[in-house]
């Protein structure tokens, strides 16, 4: 027998996934919510369990209604869950943490503040002195591609130049893992197609750890090396799609046909479920109008 012979390409990668599987940076365990509302008690969420490793994208995707704001508001510490916890690279977490930058669907800029301020506003109030936060703050204006932006004010720009306003903000903290709940809702499809490749090549820049809510299929599909579909009321994870396309991924693999073939698998799952959420809205419109 001659000395031991080094690992194959292979079983280094199956020791990555599994060790990645093993210390994930995020890790959601039996998450449920329970709101009282005047109707009785909703289940929004009900036993939600994944994990993302360090460097990856995840995609959260559901129809309206699911529970993905919900999963969000709990990871970023800003609703207590009824049940489960959240651990961030191995720190049972409740409560807003520096480790979390969250990027939310509505407008979050400061319409007084020009775009570096906006930006270096988190470090503001963490304390950094002047200098040293305008000077990170506009590293992070270039990293979105805002240069040349910076004094302007958020009215001045588009709805997309302020989505990247609100993301180089969250990212300016440098946290562990970047939420982001439906950031590109309210833009057109180029617009968000094409802010998708801003979020691919920061993401390439700085190894970011993304987990993505979003019910949007090609934006899922586009950015995420695995998207977990939910199920509606109670939401609930139904499947988790491993998207396998090759990386680094610019908005021109939306054109492929592997990309069409992982749309229509994730459409098949999510289709079933938005449609029960259609016909049970339907039903409780119909029921309100009785009343
Ligand atoms: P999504 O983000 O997938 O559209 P949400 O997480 O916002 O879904 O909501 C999931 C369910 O929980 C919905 O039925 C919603 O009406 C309910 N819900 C969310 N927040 C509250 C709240 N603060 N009080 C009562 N019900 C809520
Ligand atoms: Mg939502």
């Amino acid at each position: 027998m001659g000395p031991p012979r080094p690992p194959n390409d292979a079983t280094v990668a199956t020791a990555a996934i599994a060790g990645a599987a093993a210390c994930p940076l995020l890790l959601v365990e039996a998450l449920g919510k329970a709101f009282e509302t005047a109707e009785g008690v909703v289940t929004a969420v009900d036993g939600v369990s994944f994990a993302v490793a360090k460097g990856e994208i995840v995609s959260l995707i559901g129809p309206s209604g699911c529970g993905k704001s919900t999963v969000f508001n709990i990871i970023g510490g800003l609703t207590p869950a009824s049940e489960g916890r959240v651990v961030i690279d191995g720190e049972s977490v409740a409560g807003p943490h520096a480790a979390i930058g969250m990027v939310f669907q509505e407008e979050s800029t400061l319409p007084w503040r020009t775009v570096v301020e906006n930006i270096a506003f988190p470090l503001e109030i963490a304390g950094m002195r002047r200098g040293e936060r305008l000077e990170t703050a506009m590293e992070f204006v270039r990293l979105v591609g805002l240069a040349g932006f910076e004094r302007r004010y958020p009215a001045e720009l588009s709805g997309g130049m302020r989505q990247r306003v609100s993301i180089a903000r969250a990212l300016a903290f440098r946290p562990k893992i970047l939420l982001m709940d439906e950031p590109f809702a309210s833009l057109d499809e180029q617009t968000r197609l094409l802010l998708g490749d801003k979020v691919l090549e920061i993401q390439q820049d700085l190894a970011q750890t993304i987990l993505l809510i979003t019910h949007n299929i090609t934006e899922a599909v586009q950015l995420s090396d695995r998207i977990l579909v939910m199920s509606y009321r109670p939401g609930r994870i139904k499947r988790t799609v491993e998207i396998a396309l090759p990386r680094p991924r610019t908005s021109e693999i939306v054109s492929s046909d592997a990309f069409g073939r992982y749309v229509a698998e994730v459409w098949g799952d999510l289709r079933e479920e938005a449609s029960r959420g259609m016909r049970q809205d339907e039903r409780h419109a119909r029921e309100e109008a009785r009343r």
